[in-house]
């Protein structure tokens, strides 16, 4: 056999022509289909904010800790991960997911990456920040409690489509002093999550600095640093509200999907 003369391979088998799978589109984008986009979040009075990672902080606030039954300590902080195709902007609808009867809302403060760090000092952190926003750290709590009790990861409940909701980033200039800020829930109009940014068990800079030292944190990483007490079921037709000081508020609606 002459394996130059492809048109003689073909002719045993006429109908199989890997040649010709998407070769045009090859050519032109080096790509079988076109890449997603990354999710953009606005960011106030400059252009958009390209999603890459989200990083998630664990039980950051010592009575959530408690409501979830586990023990307080500063042992060391701990995360789990949100595909950024996991976004969904503040403002629309979220269809109900699958499999679960039991999402749960968890509210909280975003951090917006702007710069590269690795290893970082926690007085040098917040100099990789560029802003923050309010979120929503939404759960399949049920898949994620069986998850635990397997001793399995936590993917199928944390990281699912429209399970990051976030709200506009502001930019970290146009902000006091962050500690002293109140984060708020509310559903249907009702108070379900309450407490101060200085709960926190873990700080902003300190959750930079520990990830810093697991990842080479870059320009597009979010972090959500964790939620208050309050956590709670959420059905079709609820509404749902956060606030964290003058940020701008992170809102959606449950939706049957
Ligand atoms: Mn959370």
């Amino acid at each position: 056999m002459d394996l130059n003369d492809d048109t003689g391979l073909r002719r045993d088998m006429p109908q199989f022509r890997p040649t010709q799978f998407n070769y045009q589109r090859a050519c032109m984008n080096n790509t079988l289909f076109p890449p997603r986009p990354a999710p953009v979040i606005p960011v106030k009075g400059m252009a958009g904010f390209p999603v890459a990672r989200i990083f998630c902080v664990g039980r950051n606030y010592a009575a959530h800790a408690i409501e979830m039954g586990n023990e307080v300590d500063r042992e060391d902080p701990f995360y789990f991960t949100k595909s950024a195709h996991a976004v969904l902007l503040s403002g629309r609808d979220m269809p109900y997911p699958p499999r679960t009867a039991d999402l749960h809302h968890e509210m909280e403060l975003v951090v917006a990456i702007g710069a590269e760090a690795r290893n970082i000092a926690p007085a040098a952190a917040l100099g990789v920040v560029l802003g923050y926003a309010c979120g929503l750290d939404m759960t399949r709590r049920d898949l994620q409690t069986q998850a635990k009790e397997k001793r399995r990861p936590w993917d199928t409940g944390k990281d699912f489509e429209n399970a990051a909701i976030i709200a506009a980033i502001t930019p970290k200039d146009q902000l006091g002093l962050l500690d002293d800020l109140p984060i708020r829930l509310t559903v249907n109009g009702a108070v379900t999550q309450a407490a101060i940014l200085s709960d926190m068990i873990w700080s902003v800079p300190e959750i930079i600095a520990d990830l810093s030292t697991l990842y080479t944190l870059q320009p597009g990483d979010l972090i959500m640093t964790g939620t208050p007490a309050g956590v709670g079921p959420v059905v079709a037709g609820d509404v749902l509200y956060g606030t964290i000081g003058g940020l701008d508020p992170v809102e959606t609606r449950i939706v049957r999907a």
